[in-house]
């Protein structure tokens, strides 16, 4: 177990990706604070079985992205219960779809400050610690959308573009204190996130949900397949790894080829 003695908290792993981080880095030892919204019983169940699955000291913490003294007191409370973060996963994010003239300033807004501002506000609550120990490992999901564009998907794109920038002043910033700070850019992964965008994606251009799947989703992908959570999710284990101690300030796609095009 390559990561006994280390502590994480990943955002927005009550489901998707942010879960399967969750379980990797507790199937390698480390502790976990998971972070989400969901049905509280639900929850639970995920957060009882990662505990009883492989033996680590599994929280919950209901911190909204959205809300920076949440996320600062998330921090704190992981260091308290588990004596340092050295882990961070800022992960949490949601879609919204909409020509520009048509998206609502609110979902603007929401967007940016759960995709992009509270990774800010976590890096920022979380460095101090990472740097004292000399040991840390920062990583931010972006997305293929933070190397290229969609239409309809002005908010997400921006705040993935700017999750990239993020990555690589934090990097720059922690080089010298054995912190790592990178980024994974998925393509499509097969999560409730991508499923809840294509009644929006349906509308906004007038196709069926099959035409969705593969003339949109699919389309960008030249391997024709979704990406797996758990593909992801050994990359970030990997990236957690003493193998990795010299990759930092990196973007990292896992897009079946998307960017290369
Ligand atoms: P998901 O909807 O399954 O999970 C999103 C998680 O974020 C959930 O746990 C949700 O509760 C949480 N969340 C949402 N708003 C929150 C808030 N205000 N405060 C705290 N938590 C909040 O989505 P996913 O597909 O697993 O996405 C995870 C990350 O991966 C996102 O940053 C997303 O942009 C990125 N991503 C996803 C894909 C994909 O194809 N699914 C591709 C590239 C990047």
């Amino acid at each position: 177990m390559s990561l006994a003695n280390r502590n994480a908290v990943v955002t927005g792993s009550t489901s998707g990706i942010g879960l399967a981080y969750a379980r990797a880095l507790a199937k390698e030892g480390a502790n976990v604070v998971i972070n989400g919204f969901g049905v509280a019983a639900d929850i639970e169940k995920e957060r009882a079985a990662i505990e009883a699955e492989f033996k680590v000291k599994c929280l919950y913490d209901a911190a909204d992205m959205t809300k920076p003294d949440q996320i600062a007191a998330m921090i704190a409370n992981a260091e308290k219960a588990f004596g340092s973060v050295d882990i961070l996963i800022n992960n949490a994010g949601i879609q919204f779809v909409a020509p520009i003239e048509d998206f609502p300033v609110e979902k603007w807004d929401q967007i940016i400050a759960i995709n992009l501002s509270s990774a800010f506000h976590g890096i920022r609550a979380a460095a101090r610690g990472m740097k004292t120990r000399k040991w840390g490992r920062i990583i931010n999901t972006a997305s293929a959308h933070s190397l290229v564009a969609s239409p309809f998907k002005s908010a997400y794109v921006a705040a993935k573009h700017g999750i990239a920038g993020l990555t690589k002043t934090a990097a720059l910033e922690t080089a010298t204190f054995g912190v790592t700070v990178n980024c994974i850019s998925p393509g499509y992964v097969w999560t409730p996130l991508v499923e809840k965008q294509i009644p929006d994606t349906m509308k906004a251009r007038n196709m069926t949900r099959e035409q969705v799947m593969h003339d949109v989703l699919l389309a960008a992908q030249p391997t024709k397949q979704f990406v797996t959570v758990e593909q992801v999710a050994a990359l970030a284990v990997f990236l957690c790894s003493d193998a990795a101690a010299q990759i930092t300030g990196a973007n990292i796609s896992m897009d079946g080829g998307w960017t290369a095009e």
